[in-house]
């Protein structure tokens, strides 16, 4: 199986281009942030302190989370339900980053994780699959870009979709996101010595998929 591990800190494109050179290339994509976000969801509606680990700890053995795929479209399943639709809000971004410094949390998504990827190719993003999840990857990939410009992406694309939108709010949100990926005690989000850098602040979607594509068929 080839394994390609793509990290980075949130907005700097990973989900969009990983998803893109895994169809073009006939990988699986696995997007692991959507897991911890249905982990926040369940945590969300269960009433848990998010900021109390221990409260965490002890409700995450009553989340089930599993991964599917429906035409390709990779669906997050919380206790059977899919929740794809319910998991993209701002309050869902910054209650994934509190549930992921938890632990629990995390060993629970390694083990799901290892998993899928023993049994495909996989693109798999998020901010530990090259230094924790999957080590000895083929290619290990930190994809990041400026503050700013990761915030005005998000904007857009909240526009898009018709949802209101304050872009220093979101600056705001991505700052402490970041600072909160990277500073934890358990698997924090860092760019590991093997790993090629990318820093699309300057760059169109089709450059970046066009240079991780070139760097996969090379290991292919
Ligand atoms: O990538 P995405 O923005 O969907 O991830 C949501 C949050 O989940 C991140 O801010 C991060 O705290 C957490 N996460 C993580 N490890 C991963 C993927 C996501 O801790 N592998």
């Amino acid at each position: 199986m080839i394994n390609v591990a793509i990290d980075g800190p949130a907005g700097a494109g990973k989900s969009t281009i990983a998803k893109k050179a895994a169809k073009d290339l006939g990988f699986i994509y696995v997007d692991t942030g959507a897991m911890f976000r249905a982990m926040a969801l369940y945590m969300v509606r269960s009433g848990a302190d998010l900021d109390n680990s221990g409260d965490i700890a002890a409700k995450v053995g009553d989340a089930d989370i599993d991964i599917v795929y429906e035409d390709g479209i990779q669906c997050v399943m919380l206790n059977g339900e899919n929740v794809n639709g319910l998991i993209r809000t701002e309050e869902i971004s910054n209650a994934a980053s509190k549930v992921a410094v938890v632990k629990e949390v995390r060993q629970k998504m390694l083990v799901l994780q290892k998993d899928i990827a023993k049994k495909h190719d996989v693109i798999m993003d998020g901010r530990d699959i090259g230094s924790a999840v999957l080590p000895d990857a083929d290619l290990k990939i930190y994809l990041t870009a400026s503050v700013d410009v990761r915030a005005m992406r998000r904007y857009k694309e909240n526009t898009e979709k018709g949802m209101a939108s304050d872009l220093d709010a979101i600056k705001t949100d991505i700052r402490e996101r970041d600072e909160r990926d990277m500073t934890r005690a358990e698997a924090p989000l860092t760019k590991v010595p093997d790993a090629v850098e990318i820093d699309s602040s300057d760059m169109t979607i089709d450059e970046v998929v066009a240079k991780i594509e070139g760097l996969i068929r090379e290991i292919r």
